[in-house]
Order: structure tokens, then sequence, then C-alpha cells
């Protein structure tokens, strides 16, 4: 299993020192532990996990752990499920992130020379300022055009020379697309590509690769965990290095909780190292993953590899570039008349593109069962942010089960 290091071991015992002082939200969760007895990684292994939900009930800053001068910066997750959480960063926070960040831009080949065009959002989630944060760090100059008008991406992409484009893989999918459907091939500079890691295919990799012309990273990150810049894959292409003078990285059998040797499939649990505003101890991401056994060709043994992430230990369903949980689902038939609470989820990879088709029971048929479909569509859309194909189907036609019914088929890469 992984071995935490003397360094990383020391990082997690000084941070112990003080932590259930600083931090309402750890004498909460680790009433009745005594941190100082904290003495081994087998020690270290016995603390309770840490959870989303638990992120979630200490909304908006129950998990700060500096006074509030030292606050500089909130940055939050998306609330699918309702409350979102809030993560306060201090200055110090920013900067380990954007040298972090700098790393991953390093460790895919970019230079104080390249010219990043950055495409995810700015604002509360963490990719855009991330990504420019990092790229600033680096040296080189930043294209901080934010997400879409594909227009504007494409006139910047050739005016300015371009050479690195930073997109989530579903964007970097679309430009790639479009240059090829206006033959601009010739007329781009772009070399590299540094995307995020979300599950996808090696047919869109190996898509956006050759349209673009470019060699992709994969990055990975998650809002908890400061953001994108944890870890990146590199030249080789073969899972992803994570940084761990910053965090410590376990990787867990979700269903017991127990370590599982390197090598094996499990959940990536993270901890941060050096985090100040909001450390976070055993932190399930819920990421299914594996720690690699074996050396890096690339040499970076300091900085060990997880795999490329395979999918998540939960049910959460991320399709079209949004996320949703089948609970959401539930609410958009409540709302609609004609829907019974029966549905099943398929979602499936048609020329590379994902299409989420819902299924639904209805007593409806003719034009009654139609608008009912089109209604669904909407309501799916206006709540969860993506349009599905709305099918109604007999009543009784979807199976059932007397344990907890699939719902969602997910017949991807
Ligand atoms: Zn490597």
């Amino acid at each position: 299993m992984a071995v935490m290091t003397n360094a990383q071991l020391d990082l997690i015992k000084n941070e112990f020192k003080t932590l259930k002082e600083r931090s309402p939200f750890y004498a909460k969760k680790f009433a009745g532990i005594d941190l100082s007895d904290v003495q081994s990684q087998e020690d270290f292994e016995k603390l309770p996990f840490s959870e989303k939900n638990d992120l979630r009930e200490a909304y908006p800053l129950g998990i700060q752990a500096v006074p509030d001068e030292d606050v500089v910066r909130i940055h939050s997750s998306s609330g699918t499920t309702g409350t979102p959480v809030i993560i306060p960063y201090t200055a110090q926070d920013v900067s380990d992130w954007a040298e972090m960040f700098a790393r991953c831009l390093k460790i895919a080949g970019c230079t104080n020379l390249d010219r990043i065009q950055i495409t995810p959002g700015y604002g509360l989630w963490t990719a855009g300022i991330g990504f420019q944060a990092g790229v600033e760090r680096l040296g080189a100059m930043a294209i901080p055009m934010g997400p879409g008008n594909t227009e504007k991406q494409l006139k910047m992409m050739q005016d300015l020379k371009s050479t690195v484009i930073t997109a989530t893989s579903s964007y970097a999918l679309l430009l790639a697309e479009e240059i090829t459907k206006r033959n601009l091939r010739d007329k781009i500079c772009l070399r590299k590509g540094v995307i995020g890691s979300e599950r996808w295919g090696q047919k869109t990799r190996e898509r956006i690769q050759s349209e673009m012309g470019i060699e992709i990273y994969d990055i990975y990150g998650l809002t908890e965990i400061y953001g994108p810049g944890i870890g990146i894959s590199c030249d080789e292409h073969d899972g992803i290095h994570m940084f761990s003078d910053y965090v410590y990285c376990e990787v867990i059998d979700p269903k017991t909780g127990q370590v599982l040797p390197d090598g094996e499939e499990g959940e990536l649990v993270l901890t941060t190292l050096r985090k100040q505003g909001a450390p976070l101890i055993r932190f399930r991401t819920h990421d299914l993953t594996s720690i690699r056994p074996d050396d890096c060709p690339c040499g970076r043994n300091e900085y060990p590899r997880i795999n490329m992430i395979t999918g998540r230990s939960d049910d959460m369903v991320k399709v079209k570039g949004c996320n949703f949980f089948p609970a959401q689902v539930e609410e958009c038939l409540a709302f609609v008349d004609g829907c019974s609470s029966e549905y099943q989820i398929q979602i499936e990879a048609i020329n590379d593109r994902d299409v989420l088709t819902l299924f639904f029971e209805t007593a409806l048929t003719g034009e009654d069962k139609e608008r009912c479909e089109k209604q669904l569509a909407e309501v799916f859309k206006a709540k969860i942010g993506c349009t599905p194909n709305a099918e109604g189907v007999p009543m009784g036609e979807l199976p059932r089960s007397t344990k907890k019914t699939q719902r969602v088929f997910d017949s991807r890469y």
C-alpha cells in the first residue's frame, strides 16, 4: 500500500498539534481522539474519513481553520445536490496552488514562451482562476477566454497564435471539430492541450489530438482540495503524477474503508499536507483509481502515480458537461403531469458524443404522450442543465427490483 514518507508524517503531525483548536469542524469530527497519539501511518489509517456531506453540513464557512483576516478568497463546488461546499483559501494556499499548477504546466512541457488559452470558467469554480494563476506563475502568456463563444475562441487562437489550449474534454472536442470543419488546421499554432481529467475515452482523446495537432495531458484535482492542479500526466501518458509534497494519497475499498495495496483499484482518499484555510484529512473523493506500484520512466518518482480515473464510487451521473444525481431526475418527473415515478437513464456514446435518453413510464398515449415528453425534456434542461431525449414507455414496461433498482445504464467507453 501507499507508504507515507517521513516528510509527510511530519507535516501531518505538525498540523495535528493545533488542528482541533483552529477548526471547530475537526474538533467535532475528532472528538474523543487525541491527535497527538497519531505517530505513524498505521495510527493515521485509523482516523475517520471526511465526506463531501460533512463539508456541506459545515456550510457556509464551518470548515475554516484560520482567523477571518487570513482568508483571501473562497471557491465553491457546484451545488448540484443542493448545498454547495465553500472552501476558504489563505494567501499561502493560493500561492501553493499556483506553484503546483505551474509545475503541472512544466510537466506538460510548457515554458514562459507559451501562449496559453484558458477556456474553463472563471468565478466560484476553481478551474479558470487556477489555470490563470499557474500560467502567470510559470511566466507564460495567459489568454483568459473563459468558456463558450467558439467564434471568438478560434479568432484569438489564430490571431494570438495560442500554443496551448486548456479545456474540459467536451469543449476540446467541440473546438477540434470546428477547426476541422473550417479547415483551420494550418492556421493554428497549438502544440499542447491540458485537459481536465473527467472520465473520457481514448477515441475522443485521439480525435482531439489529431484534429488539433496537439499532445494532451490530463490534469487532476477537485475543488475541495485546491482545485485542478494537484496532479498531471507526463510525456509517458500512463497515469497521473500526484504532488506528494502537498497531498497524501490513499486508495481504499469503498465498501469496507480498508486501505488497499498498490495496484488494486478502489476509491482515492486525499489528505492535504499544507493547506491552511480548509485542511482536509482523509477526504473521500469517490474517484476510482489505483496507485501505481511501478516507477514511471520519466523519472519523477518523488510524485507517485495514480492510474487514470475510471469512474466514481457514488452514483453521480456526468453527461454532456453536467453532473446530476438520480434524485434530481426524480424531482423532474414529479414536476411533470403524466409521468410516473419509474424511469431509466441510458447513456451512450454515439460518434463520440454523449447521448442521454430518459425513459419514463406514462399512461398517456399519442399527442398527450408527446406533450409530456417535450415538457419533461424542458424541465430536465431547466433543472439539470442538459437536454435528454425523453421517451415515454407504457406503464410496467421498465424492470422492477425488490432491491435497489438500477436506473442508470452507462455504456460509454
Ligand atoms: Zn511520468
